[in-house]
């Protein structure tokens, strides 16, 4: 994804929802962009100094990364505890369910779009077991098509 054209459509977006998309939570926007792989918090917070020399504290990265979740430009990995920027910010599509292939190997994450129906039975099979599903994110571990073939 260009991360410029991602940029411009979340201070958009931002704009649209009556928010700032400050310089630094941009900048912390602008890192998961240019991440390979999803990051800690602390791991941003080292990349924000170096990249802008500036030391940021780990509780500021996360309230910029909760508003830039709550902007949906970011999402969160419950099983690593990690974050990564989404991989639709450019789409006009409306976001589904946040599903998520993550290869254990290389920790590289592909966010994919799990047909609609499946989620659908998924979600009925659940509440037939009386279970009430408080995130409904799938987060799947295994290996990529890289690091199989190694
Ligand atoms: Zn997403
Ligand atoms: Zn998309
Ligand atoms: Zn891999």
């Amino acid at each position: 994804m260009d991360t410029e054209k991602a940029i411009d459509k979340a201070e958009h977006n931002c704009l649209e929802h009556g928010v700032k998309l400050t310089p630094k939570r941009k900048s912390v926007l602008e890192i998961l962009l240019e991440s390979k792989h999803p990051q800690s918090a602390y791991e941003i917070a080292d990349l924000y100094q170096q990249k802008l020399a500036e030391k940021i504290p780990a509780m500021s990265v996360y309230r910029m990364l909760e508003f830039l979740i709550e902007q949906g430009l970011v999402h969160k990995l419950a099983s690593t505890n990690k974050f990564l920027a989404c991989s639709h910010i450019t789409c006009t599509h409306s976001h589904k369910t946040p599903q998520f292939l993550i290869c254990d190997n290389c920790q590289t994450v592909n966010e994919i779009g799990i047909d609609s129906s499946l989620i659908a039975a998924l979600e009925q099979s659940i509440s037939d077991n009386h279970f009430k599903l408080s995130s409904p994110q799938l987060e799947l571990h295994g290996l990529c098509e890289a690091c199989q073939t190694n």
